[in-house]
Order: C-alpha cells, then structure tokens, then sequence
C-alpha cells in the first residue's frame, strides 16, 4: 500500500524500489531517495535526513540495521519500526 507524503512523493516499501535493505548503506542509496522511518505501534512516520543521519552514524552501515536502531519520535517504540522509501521528482 503506497501513501502520499505531504510534498506529494510517493513512499512504498523499499522493494518496490528494488532496495535492498541489508545490503544498500546510506553511502550507497542513489540521492534520489528519501528515507521515511514508520512505527508500527503508532504509525507515526516520520522523515529522515539522510545526510545528517550519516554523519551521526556513518554512512557505511546498511539500512537494514539502521533500522533495527530506529526509535519513533512519537512513542519511544524501538521495535519493528522500518523504512519507507520516497523518490524524488525528478523536475
Ligand atoms: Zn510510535
């Protein structure tokens, strides 16, 4: 199920990017991507900088345990919470 982001970018699952969480790194995520962090217990979801992000934690380890260090801004929830992907307009 997509959902529409406020700015009207598209976020779904990161497969349906063809992004593959354990392997792709905040290094290595093409730019044109925005990574949206979603709570399970909340649904709060709630949009990450990247780039900030990467500075804080390093841009070399891979999304897929960036996820599991996640916690909702919302709730304090550290469990399950996942990535949503946004691309871009390209414009
Ligand atoms: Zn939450």
């Amino acid at each position: 199920m997509n959902m529409r982001h406020r700015r009207g970018i598209n976020l779904a699952p990161p497969g349906d990017y063809a992004v593959d969480l354990a392997r792709e790194t905040l290094g290595s995520l093409p730019e044109m991507y925005v990574l949206v962090a979603a709570c399970p217990a909340c649904l709060k979801k709630s949009p990450i900088d990247r780039w900030e992000l990467g500075r804080k934690v390093g841009k070399r380890t891979t999304l897929a345990d960036l996820a599991k260090k996640l916690k909702c801004l919302s709730c304090d929830n550290r469990a399950n919470n996942r990535f949503l992907i946004g691309k871009l307009p390209r414009d």
